[in-house]
């Protein structure tokens, strides 16, 4: 029998989910403190020993998660004390690829990378260093503090904008902001359009709000090019072909306006541009829009005369529609509708997107990333969509000689893998890859390091998808001689004989200094904090916007000097639509690479066994009629192929798809397909017209039977 004094000691602590998501959902960590000071060295057990996490739970009291997660997190602790994870530095012993690696210790693993840094800077420069992350870990110090050790070192900076810049971008344009509509305020309004978002699976917690909407008699509208699970719930569904959303808003426009359905009032007080864009859109007739949509014309029509004739209104939209090479212009012209009707004066009327900025505007990030450490250098810059180019382009000078990868793994999320496959595999270029597992980029590393998940370190999460900062105590040490991506970088400056002290300093001091308004012991007693919103739930209730004009801006100076059309157009895709006939000929599908799986995100868990293998797939998605055109059935292997790679693959025969578009969900790892290579083998990294972003669902693909 176990006596009372040997019963472990629980403790709760606050933390918040730090993954690519929106709902930044709050959790409890139950840990238990076991006493094993009568064991010897050789009996101890790193995950049965001192402070063991036992359970992690949605946190109850959380305003916007409300004690939920989703079946990817309910299971972290797997994860945390996974056999598989890395929990020592590594060198690689087999070649790049392999996966071959043997433990070394961190002073070791330092001094080697402290070498070959200092050899690349000497002969090339430190632009000859490359660093690559992304949004492995969204929290404050995960993402930035790395800022300080590159401002420091001068190397190439990265252009982070994979993912969501340029839906910013694009907004800003029109409004002067990215500010907008907080989404929970989608309860007030009596129409609302899920634009390109599948609300169900990717944000899942802020369906509970549409619903009681809905029950309270508002219309739900959903538009996209997949039917999604989202779609299934609607009250009307409008499937657009992808990458011509543009087209259907200006026929939008087009109807508000000869029908007489604006906001005369509102549009003469707060906007700029109008008899413009009127005259633009007048040649934009819903038969036209239908043509390149392929939405009947009739259905735009109704469209428009709901979003015209419904208050309040609001417009629900995320990231996926950035991802076409008119990226930008789908949310610069997506931020002129709401103006046109003036729903921005209503509670619950607007366009709701990412809201990341309300939290944002908390940050001091001269504080966080001190920026004097650059002194009067002005390094180059380089597009982190474009990772293949930047290590295979011969022009490139100084060609990049060294990577250091945290909180990413480019080989499964960044497009065009098959490029930067080859740049991976140059003996000349050293690698360094920070990572909790031996992923499919961290098997080209020179040197793995180990890192902390998110039970590991203390940080402060803000949210893109709601208006609460999260605060995430360190629930356990680090598993092995796993660090944080702050302490990481704290002794890569160390090693590289750095002397700065805003180099060294602690992660809570840091945070103090970042966010200088914010109370951190309240924020660490309660584990989240609401940010400052307007009262009214109206945004732009003033009718006031930070654009030159002070006005929401259908025609932009701005744009014409960025070399862009003043008002919203529709440019067709190059590579989807744009008339290269010779390519479509080529590769008459255009491939969609959503995500589908509601147990891994990213490239995050699926390889994990009670994630991945619970899923179906990978497979890539085809209409029935494009099936009988090909003459392939569910089941059957074809091959998907372009110019950049080809992938074999079971057939799944979707009614979600129009004829002509074809989908493979990612996420998985390479080995988990059958040749290799996983579907951004696939996809186009041409850039956004601006913002930064990158063209993945501009891909054409051929389809042949094996
Ligand atoms: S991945 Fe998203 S939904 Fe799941 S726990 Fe994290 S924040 Fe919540």
């Amino acid at each position: 029998m176990t006596a009372l004094d040997d019963l472990p000691t629980t403790r709760i602590v606050h933390g918040s989910c730090h993954h690519d998501c929106p709902d930044s959902c709050g959790w409890l960590v139950t840990v238990e403190e076991r006493d094993d000071s009568d064991q010897d060295d050789s009996e101890r057990d790193d995950t049965a020993s001192g402070s063991v996490a036992v359970q992690l739970r949605g946190n109850p009291a959380h305003p916007y998660s409300a004690g939920e997660l989703c079946p990817k997190v309910n299971r972290f602790l797997d994860r945390v004390y996974s056999p598989e994870r890395v929990t020592t530095p590594m060198r690689r012993v087999g070649a790049k690829g392999e996966g071959q690696f043997e433990p070394i210790t961190w002073d070791e693993a330092l001094a080697t990378i402290a070498s070959r840094l200092q050899t690349v800077i000497d002969t090339s420069g430190p632009e000859a260093i490359m660093p690559y992350s992304n949004a492995g870990n969204q929290s404050v110090l995960a993402l930035m503090y790395s800022e300080r050790f590159w401002n420091r070192l001068g190397g190439t900076r990265l252009v982070r904008a994979l993912c969501g810049t340029t839906v910013g971008a694009g907004v800003q344009m029109t409004n002067g902001t990215t500010r907008g509509l907080d989404p929970q305020e989608l309860r007030h309004s009596k129409l609302i359009i899920l634009w390109a978002t599948n609300t169900r699976l990717t944000n899942r917690h802020l369906w509970p709000t549409i619903e009681a909407a809905m029950a309270d008699g508002a219309r739900l509208i959903v538009i996209d090019p997949i039917r999604t699970i989202t779609a299934d719930y609607a009250d009307e569904f409008i499937q657009p072909l992808p990458g011509t959303d543009i087209a259907l808003m200006l026929a939008m426009m087009n109807v508000l306006i000869a029908e007489d359905l604006i906001d005369h009032a509102w549009v003469a007080a707060h906007t700029l541009g109008f008899e413009e864009l009127a005259a633009h859109v007048a040649e934009w007739t819903p038969e036209r829009a239908s043509q390149i949509t392929g939405v009947d014309a009739s259905v735009i029509t109704q469209l428009a005369r709901a979003y015209g004739t419904t208050r309040p209104v609001a417009i629900r939209t995320l990231i996926g529609a950035e991802h076409h090479e008119n990226g930008a212009m789908f949310f610069r012209t997506m931020a002129c509708l709401p103006a046109l009707v003036g729903a921005w004066q209503d509670r619950g009327g607007g366009l709701a997107r990412s809201i990341g900025v309300w939290s944002e505007e908390l940050i001091d990030y001269g504080a966080l990333t001190q920026p004097q450490l650059l002194g009067d250098r002005s390094p180059r810059w380089l597009n982190m969509s474009r990772l293949g180019e930047a290590l295979t382009d011969p022009t490139l000078d100084p060609p990049v000689q060294a990577l250091i990868v945290w909180g990413a793994n480019p080989m499964v999320v960044t497009p065009n893998a098959e490029l930067i496959r080859r740049g991976l595999e140059r003996d000349d270029l050293f690698t360094v890859v920070h990572e909790q597992f031996i992923t499919d980029t961290a098997r080209y590393a020179d040197i793995v390091l180990p890192a902390t998940t998110q039970i590991e370190a203390t940080d402060v999460v803000t949210s893109w998808g709601h208006l609460y900062l999260g605060w995430n105590e360190a629930a356990i040490a680090p598993v092995g001689q796993c660090v944080s991506n702050s302490e990481l970088h704290r002794r890569l400056a160390s090693a590289m004989g750095f002397t700065e002290p805003e180099l060294f300093e602690d992660d809570l001091a840091v945070l103090k200094a970042a966010l200088p308004t914010v109370d951190l012991d309240a924020l660490r007693r309660d584990g989240f904090m609401r940010v400052p919103y307007p009262h009214d739930g109206r945004p732009f209730g003033d009718g006031v916007f930070p654009t030159r004009s002070g006005r929401v801006e259908f025609i932009s100076e701005t744009l014409v000097s960025l070399g862009q059309p003043a008002l919203p157009t529709f440019v067709p895709p190059h590579e989807s639509l744009g008339g290269d006939h010779e390519l479509a000929h080529r590769f008459p599908f255009q491939l969609l690479t959503p995500k589908r799986h509601t147990r891994f995100l990213n490239s995050s868990y699926s390889h994990l066994p009670k994630h991945g293998p619970l899923e179906d797939g990978p497979f890539v998605e085809i209409c029935p009629s494009d099936a009988v055109i090909l003459g392939v059935t569910d089941g059957d292997c074809v091959q998907v192929r372009n110019d950049r790679a080809l992938l074999r693959l079971p057939v799944r025969i979707s009614t979600r798809l129009r004829p002509g578009v074809v989908a493979i969900p990612w996420g998985w790892w390479q080995h988990q397909h059958i040749d290799g290579r996983a579907a951004n083998s696939l996809t186009n990294d041409t850039l956004t017209d601006w913002g930064g972003g990158v063209a993945f669902s501009d891909t054409l693909v051929a389809i042949e039977t094996t």
